[in-house]
């Protein structure tokens, strides 16, 4: 696609981020790659409904800006983190969508295990928490280990991310992490999402590869469904578990059945 075109779609999926009522205010941020080293993003502080041809920037990989008025947004490092270490990808969307950030700030765990096999060829096995970190070098830290097995994760309370081979790809995939999380918070009404046998992993992650969906697919499909598996927690367990970017409020919450337990015991000696 020429530069051109690509700045005329990423006005669009912006816009299109505000339509369905993904971000508020000035939330959310686009890029897309027009070169190896050269970016072009939305401007801080700016409504994603108000995102034209005109104000868009182009930075490079270090964050410069290259061109335009408008000044970088503050996550652009998420985005050059996964343009650094996946050339495969060519635009990363950020938004932050009712249902997937109501899971991120939760510290819900419902999209760690897959529970709709279409799912899994699009997206993979998981989608997986970052823990939260404050803005900046730690949050980017943060996001690194996730960036070459994933194609889109929740960043704990905060949002979600995704990124893909082009902007259509990386808008699908954020739309489907939404679409995940609506389906799973609307089934715990019904019991909660039950989960695909591990046995289909294996079918379902080479047809993802074979899909040449990505290097995230690619290496999912090496790596084998049994380390996929190992690396998510164990669904609707009895013990609590630290969920990511809520340690305090989780280790009280262990802290308190574990006091319970003792009381337990000492009233059945009494
Ligand atoms: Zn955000």
């Amino acid at each position: 696609m020429t530069g051109r075109g690509l700045r005329a779609e990423l006005v669009a999926v912006s816009q299109e981020l505000h339509r369905r009522g993904w971000v508020a205010n000035h939330d959310g941020n686009l890029t897309a790659r027009l070169t190896a080293d050269r970016f072009v993003a939305t401007p801080t502080a700016t409504s994603k409904r108000r995102i034209d041809e005109r104000n868009l920037i182009e930075v490079d990989g270090a964050g410069k800006l290259l061109g335009g008025t408008g000044k970088p947004f503050g996550e652009l490092g998420l985005h050059l983190a996964i343009y650094q270490r996946r050339d495969d990808v060519g635009a990363v969307v950020h938004a932050h969508p009712p249902y997937a950030t109501a899971l991120a700030v939760s510290g819900s765990q419902l999209l760690e295990r897959p529970f709709i096999a279409e799912a899994v060829v699009s997206l993979g096995p998981r989608v997986p928490t970052v823990p939260f970190a404050l803005p900046g070098a730690a949050a980017r830290e943060a996001l690194v280990p996730f960036v070459a097995d994933h194609d889109a994760v929740l960043i704990a309370n905060h949002g979600a991310l995704a990124w893909g081979a082009d902007l259509e790809q990386a808008y699908l995939r954020l739309e489907l992490v939404e679409h995940l999380a609506r389906i799973a918070t609307l089934a715990q009404a019904t019991g909660g999402p039950a989960y695909l046998p591990d046995s289909a992993l294996g079918p379902l992650l080479e047809a993802r590869s074979k899909a040449g969906l990505g290097k995230a697919a690619d290496r999912a499909a090496t790596a084998g469904p049994r380390a996929v598996v190992a690396c998510a927690p164990a669904p609707h367990s009895d013990v609590p578990t630290i969920a990511p970017g809520r340690p305090s409020s989780d280790r009280a919450r262990v802290a308190a059945l574990i006091r319970e337990e003792i009381m337990k015991v000492l009233g059945d000696r009494r």
